[in-house]
Protein backbone atom coordinates (compact mmCIF):
# COMPACT_ATOMS: atom_id res chain seq x y z
CA UNK A 1 0.00 0.00 0.00
CA UNK A 2 1.44 3.81 -0.49
CA UNK A 3 2.18 5.63 1.93
CA UNK A 4 3.21 9.25 2.22
CA UNK A 5 6.80 9.80 2.66
CA UNK A 6 7.79 8.64 5.91
CA UNK A 7 10.28 10.75 8.58
CA UNK A 8 12.69 9.24 10.90
CA UNK A 9 13.66 11.27 13.32
CA UNK A 10 17.11 9.51 15.15
CA UNK A 11 16.19 10.29 18.80
CA UNK A 12 19.73 8.86 20.17
CA UNK A 13 22.51 7.32 18.53
CA UNK A 14 24.79 6.38 21.56
CA UNK A 15 25.00 2.58 22.98
CA UNK A 16 23.55 1.69 25.99
CA UNK A 17 25.73 3.97 28.83
CA UNK A 18 25.57 7.21 26.25
CA UNK A 19 28.12 9.14 25.19
CA UNK A 20 29.94 11.31 26.71
CA UNK A 21 30.12 8.48 29.52
CA UNK A 22 29.87 8.62 32.93
CA UNK A 23 33.62 9.59 34.23
CA UNK A 24 35.00 9.51 31.06
CA UNK A 25 37.59 11.87 29.47
CA UNK A 26 38.58 10.80 25.83
CA UNK A 27 38.38 13.01 23.04
CA UNK A 28 35.33 11.85 22.23
CA UNK A 29 33.23 12.39 25.68
CA UNK A 30 34.87 15.90 25.72
CA UNK A 31 34.21 16.45 22.21
CA UNK A 32 32.46 20.16 21.21
CA UNK A 33 30.96 18.53 18.14
CA UNK A 34 27.37 18.25 19.32
CA UNK A 35 27.16 15.29 17.04
CA UNK A 36 29.49 13.28 19.67
CA UNK A 37 26.72 14.09 22.10
CA UNK A 38 24.21 10.59 21.97
CA UNK A 39 21.50 9.46 24.11
CA UNK A 40 20.63 5.98 23.90
CA UNK A 41 19.47 4.47 20.76
CA UNK A 42 15.86 4.94 19.55
CA UNK A 43 13.93 6.31 16.60
CA UNK A 44 10.69 7.79 15.81
CA UNK A 45 8.76 7.02 12.64
CA UNK A 46 6.28 9.39 11.36
CA UNK A 47 4.12 9.20 8.39
CA UNK A 48 0.30 10.27 7.67
CA UNK A 49 0.40 12.56 11.04
CA UNK A 50 1.21 9.41 13.35
CA UNK A 51 4.35 8.90 15.92
CA UNK A 52 5.51 5.61 16.30
CA UNK A 53 8.58 5.11 18.36
CA UNK A 54 11.17 2.37 18.36
CA UNK A 55 12.26 1.28 22.00
CA UNK A 56 11.66 3.67 25.56
CA UNK A 57 15.15 4.67 26.32
CA UNK A 58 16.19 5.88 29.50
CA UNK A 59 16.67 9.20 27.57
CA UNK A 60 13.34 9.19 26.62
CA UNK A 61 11.64 12.19 28.27
CA UNK A 62 14.66 14.37 27.08
CA UNK A 63 14.22 12.96 23.75
CA UNK A 64 10.18 13.79 22.80
CA UNK A 65 10.98 17.31 24.59
CA UNK A 66 14.27 17.92 22.36
CA UNK A 67 12.15 16.50 18.85
CA UNK A 68 9.31 18.01 20.29
CA UNK A 69 6.90 14.85 20.05
CA UNK A 70 3.45 16.11 21.19
CA UNK A 71 1.88 12.52 20.41
CA UNK A 72 2.49 9.31 20.39
CA UNK A 73 0.49 6.34 18.76
CA UNK A 74 1.93 3.38 19.86
CA UNK A 75 5.67 2.11 20.67
CA UNK A 76 7.37 -0.80 18.95
CA UNK A 77 10.50 -2.74 21.23
CA UNK A 78 13.54 -4.09 19.60
CA UNK A 79 13.97 -5.93 22.97
CA UNK A 80 14.11 -5.79 26.89
CA UNK A 81 17.62 -4.43 27.62
CA UNK A 82 17.76 -1.74 30.44
CA UNK A 83 18.60 1.13 27.16
CA UNK A 84 15.37 0.44 25.01
CA UNK A 85 12.78 -0.17 27.55
CA UNK A 86 13.73 2.31 30.83
CA UNK A 87 11.96 5.32 29.78
CA UNK A 88 8.43 3.74 29.40
CA UNK A 89 7.08 5.96 32.21
CA UNK A 90 7.49 8.76 30.32
CA UNK A 91 4.56 7.56 28.16
CA UNK A 92 2.54 9.27 30.87
CA UNK A 93 2.13 12.64 29.89
CA UNK A 94 0.89 11.54 26.34
CA UNK A 95 -1.94 9.39 28.09
CA UNK A 96 -2.81 12.79 29.87
CA UNK A 97 -2.61 14.80 27.06
CA UNK A 98 -4.58 11.99 24.15
CA UNK A 99 -6.62 10.49 26.91
CA UNK A 100 -6.26 7.26 25.89
CA UNK A 101 -3.81 4.29 26.19
CA UNK A 102 -0.61 3.72 23.84
CA UNK A 103 -0.42 0.19 22.58
CA UNK A 104 2.99 -1.12 22.91
CA UNK A 105 4.65 -4.81 20.60
CA UNK A 106 7.03 -6.87 21.36
CA UNK A 107 7.67 -10.11 21.66
CA UNK A 108 6.41 -12.26 24.19
CA UNK A 109 9.80 -12.37 25.91
CA UNK A 110 10.37 -8.93 26.21
CA UNK A 111 6.93 -8.36 26.89
CA UNK A 112 7.63 -10.42 29.84
CA UNK A 113 10.94 -8.44 31.03
CA UNK A 114 8.66 -5.04 30.92
CA UNK A 115 5.91 -6.62 32.69
CA UNK A 116 8.39 -7.76 35.64
CA UNK A 117 10.45 -4.69 35.34
CA UNK A 118 7.23 -2.34 35.67
CA UNK A 119 5.49 -4.70 37.31
CA UNK A 120 3.19 -1.62 38.92
CA UNK A 121 1.49 -0.70 35.72
CA UNK A 122 0.56 -4.81 35.05
CA UNK A 123 -0.56 -5.48 38.70
CA UNK A 124 -3.89 -4.18 38.69
CA UNK A 125 -3.83 -2.94 41.68
CA UNK A 126 -5.86 0.92 42.27
CA UNK A 127 -2.68 3.58 42.75
CA UNK A 128 -3.14 6.80 43.95
CA UNK A 129 -1.37 8.21 41.43
CA UNK A 130 -0.88 8.09 38.19
CA UNK A 131 0.79 4.64 35.59
CA UNK A 132 1.45 4.59 32.32
CA UNK A 133 -1.53 3.42 30.63
CA UNK A 134 -1.15 1.22 27.43
CA UNK A 135 -1.96 -2.10 25.86
CA UNK A 136 0.28 -4.69 25.28
CA UNK A 137 0.23 -6.30 21.68
CA UNK A 138 2.53 -9.23 21.01
CA UNK A 139 4.42 -9.74 17.92
CA UNK A 140 6.03 -12.47 16.25
CA UNK A 141 7.64 -12.83 13.08
CA UNK A 142 4.57 -12.14 11.06
CA UNK A 143 4.30 -8.52 9.89
CA UNK A 144 1.28 -5.97 11.20
CA UNK A 145 -0.48 -2.76 10.21
CA UNK A 146 -0.10 0.23 11.84
CA UNK A 147 -1.73 3.10 10.52
CA UNK A 148 -1.44 1.81 6.87
CA UNK A 149 2.02 0.99 7.10
CA UNK A 150 2.92 -2.56 7.36
CA UNK A 151 5.88 -3.38 10.01
CA UNK A 152 7.65 -6.49 9.30
CA UNK A 153 9.80 -8.21 12.40
CA UNK A 154 13.67 -8.90 11.04
CA UNK A 155 15.01 -11.05 13.51
CA UNK A 156 19.04 -10.63 14.42
CA UNK A 157 20.97 -12.20 16.67
CA UNK A 158 22.51 -10.30 19.68
CA UNK A 159 24.69 -12.24 20.78
CA UNK A 160 22.97 -15.46 21.79
CA UNK A 161 19.22 -13.83 22.12
CA UNK A 162 17.25 -13.79 19.02
CA UNK A 163 15.79 -10.05 18.73
CA UNK A 164 13.46 -7.80 16.54
CA UNK A 165 15.05 -5.09 13.75
CA UNK A 166 11.99 -3.94 12.06
CA UNK A 167 11.38 -3.38 8.27
CA UNK A 168 8.98 -0.43 7.44
CA UNK A 169 8.18 0.47 3.94
CA UNK A 170 12.30 0.96 2.49
CA UNK A 171 13.46 1.59 5.27
CA UNK A 172 14.74 -0.73 8.16
CA UNK A 173 16.19 0.02 11.78
CA UNK A 174 18.20 -3.21 13.00
CA UNK A 175 19.69 -1.45 16.61
CA UNK A 176 21.07 -4.10 18.66
CA UNK A 177 23.10 -7.50 16.69
CA UNK A 178 26.02 -9.38 16.64
CA UNK A 179 24.53 -11.16 13.51
CA UNK A 180 21.74 -11.63 10.52
CA UNK A 181 20.91 -14.76 9.78
CA UNK A 182 20.32 -15.03 5.68
CA UNK A 183 16.56 -15.35 5.78
CA UNK A 184 16.58 -11.57 7.65
CA UNK A 185 19.00 -10.69 4.88
CA UNK A 186 15.95 -11.24 2.51
CA UNK A 187 13.92 -9.12 3.92
CA UNK A 188 16.36 -6.33 3.87
CA UNK A 189 16.44 -6.14 -0.07
CA UNK A 190 15.25 -3.40 -2.01
CA UNK A 191 15.75 -0.48 0.70
CA UNK A 192 15.96 3.23 0.53
CA UNK A 193 17.17 3.61 4.05
CA UNK A 194 19.02 1.32 6.60
CA UNK A 195 20.03 2.11 9.82
CA UNK A 196 22.20 -0.72 11.71
CA UNK A 197 24.33 -0.75 14.65
CA UNK A 198 28.18 -0.09 14.92
CA UNK A 199 29.29 0.17 18.00
CA UNK A 200 33.13 0.77 17.54
CA UNK A 201 36.06 -1.19 15.48
CA UNK A 202 37.07 -3.46 18.03
CA UNK A 203 34.24 -6.96 18.00
CA UNK A 204 32.49 -7.01 19.99
CA UNK A 205 30.43 -10.57 21.31
CA UNK A 206 26.93 -8.45 21.41
CA UNK A 207 27.58 -5.94 18.65
CA UNK A 208 28.25 -5.08 15.51
CA UNK A 209 31.33 -2.94 14.47
CA UNK A 210 31.61 -0.41 11.39
CA UNK A 211 33.24 -3.05 9.33
CA UNK A 212 30.76 -5.58 9.46
CA UNK A 213 27.88 -3.82 9.84
CA UNK A 214 29.72 -2.35 6.06
CA UNK A 215 29.50 -5.68 4.69
CA UNK A 216 25.81 -5.92 5.56
CA UNK A 217 25.53 -2.79 3.29
CA UNK A 218 27.49 -4.19 1.05
CA UNK A 219 25.38 -7.01 1.05
CA UNK A 220 22.15 -5.96 1.33
CA UNK A 221 22.92 -2.89 -0.83
CA UNK A 222 20.36 -0.12 0.26
CA UNK A 223 19.98 3.43 -1.47
CA UNK A 224 21.65 4.63 1.83
CA UNK A 225 22.79 3.67 5.21
CA UNK A 226 23.21 5.38 8.65
CA UNK A 227 25.13 3.46 11.72
CA UNK A 228 23.96 3.96 15.46
CA UNK A 229 24.56 2.54 18.69
CA UNK A 230 27.45 4.16 18.65
CA UNK A 231 30.11 4.16 21.80
CA UNK A 232 32.88 6.84 22.21
CA UNK A 233 35.47 5.07 19.86
CA UNK A 234 33.87 6.78 16.89
CA UNK A 235 34.42 10.36 16.72
CA UNK A 236 31.77 11.80 14.08
CA UNK A 237 33.84 13.61 12.24
CA UNK A 238 36.63 11.52 11.73
CA UNK A 239 34.79 8.12 11.65
CA UNK A 240 32.26 9.46 9.49
CA UNK A 241 34.77 10.81 6.40
CA UNK A 242 36.04 7.41 6.77
CA UNK A 243 32.95 5.49 5.44
CA UNK A 244 31.91 5.23 1.89
CA UNK A 245 29.52 8.05 0.85
CA UNK A 246 26.25 6.08 0.66
CA UNK A 247 27.35 5.53 4.46
CA UNK A 248 26.74 7.88 7.38
CA UNK A 249 27.08 7.71 10.91
CA UNK A 250 23.61 8.71 12.63
CA UNK A 251 23.51 11.34 15.14
CA UNK A 252 20.62 12.79 17.33
CA UNK A 253 18.15 15.02 15.93
CA UNK A 254 19.13 13.68 12.20
CA UNK A 255 16.06 13.60 10.07
CA UNK A 256 15.92 11.53 7.28
CA UNK A 257 12.79 11.33 4.47
CA UNK A 258 12.21 8.32 2.81
CA UNK A 259 10.11 8.66 -0.48
CA UNK A 260 6.73 6.93 -0.64
CA UNK A 261 7.20 3.16 -1.53
CA UNK A 262 7.29 2.94 -5.44
CA UNK A 263 8.35 6.28 -5.84
CA UNK A 264 12.29 7.02 -6.44
ZN1 LIG B 1 21.27 -1.38 23.15
ZN1 LIG C 1 34.83 8.58 26.48
ZN1 LIG D 1 20.79 -4.82 23.73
Amino acid sequence: MAVAPLKITVLGSGTSVGVPTIGCHCAVCTSADPRDNRLRPSILVSYDGRNVLIDTTPDFRQQALRARIDHLDAVLFTHSHADHILGLDDLRPFNFRQKSPIPIYAAPETMATIERVFEYIFDGVQKESHVPRIETRSIDGSPFDLFGLVFQPIPVLHGRQIIYGFRFGPAAYLTDHSDIPEASLEQLRGLDVLFLDALRYKPHPTHSTVDRSIKTVETVAPRRAFFTHLSHDLAHERADSLLPPHIRLAYDGLEIVVPAEGQP
